[in-house]
């Protein structure tokens, strides 16, 4: 199957309560808490409560509910660290990892909200 779902990945576990987090937003569709190891000042990741493993399995999957609340979950989060520009903000960037060149390390779809300094290129070139 394309997008097979562990349900013992770590968001899985958080999201059962299983494991503790730093909450930071909770709806009807979707979660965000801070990420245990912070790249900068602020880092939140933000993830659907629907079992996806990325990106483009909850575009093709989720519902129109699904997709409408974790887009604003993600809107909400800027605006609540104080980094949304419409609001007054300095900025922020969202990343989603998706798949082994992603580089995605949890197999559960989450975008990382991250802001608090200037944060120089978007990707390192090499
Ligand atoms: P990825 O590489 O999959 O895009 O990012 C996974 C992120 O999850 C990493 O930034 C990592 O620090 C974070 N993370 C891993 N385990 C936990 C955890 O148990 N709690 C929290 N809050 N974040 C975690």
């Amino acid at each position: 199957m394309a997008y097979a779902y562990d349900d013992q990945n770590i968001f899985a576990r958080i999201l059962r309560g299983e494991i503790p987090c730093d909450k930071v937003l909770e709806t009807d569709h979707s979660m965000a808490f801070r990420d245990i190891a912070p790249k900068a000042p602020d880092h939140v990741l933000v993830i659907p409560k629907g079992a996806y493993v990325t990106w483009d399995h909850f575009a093709a999957a989720a519902s129109d509910a699904e997709l409408a609340d974790f887009t604003r979950a993600v809107g909400k989060v800027a605006e609540m660290v104080g980094a949304a520009p419409g609001a007054g903000g300095e900025g922020f960037r969202l990343i989603a990892n998706a798949g082994q060149n992603g580089v995605q390390e949890v197999p559960h779809l989450h975008v990382h909200v991250l802001a608090g300094r200037p944060l120089g290129w978007m990707v390192q070139p090499r």
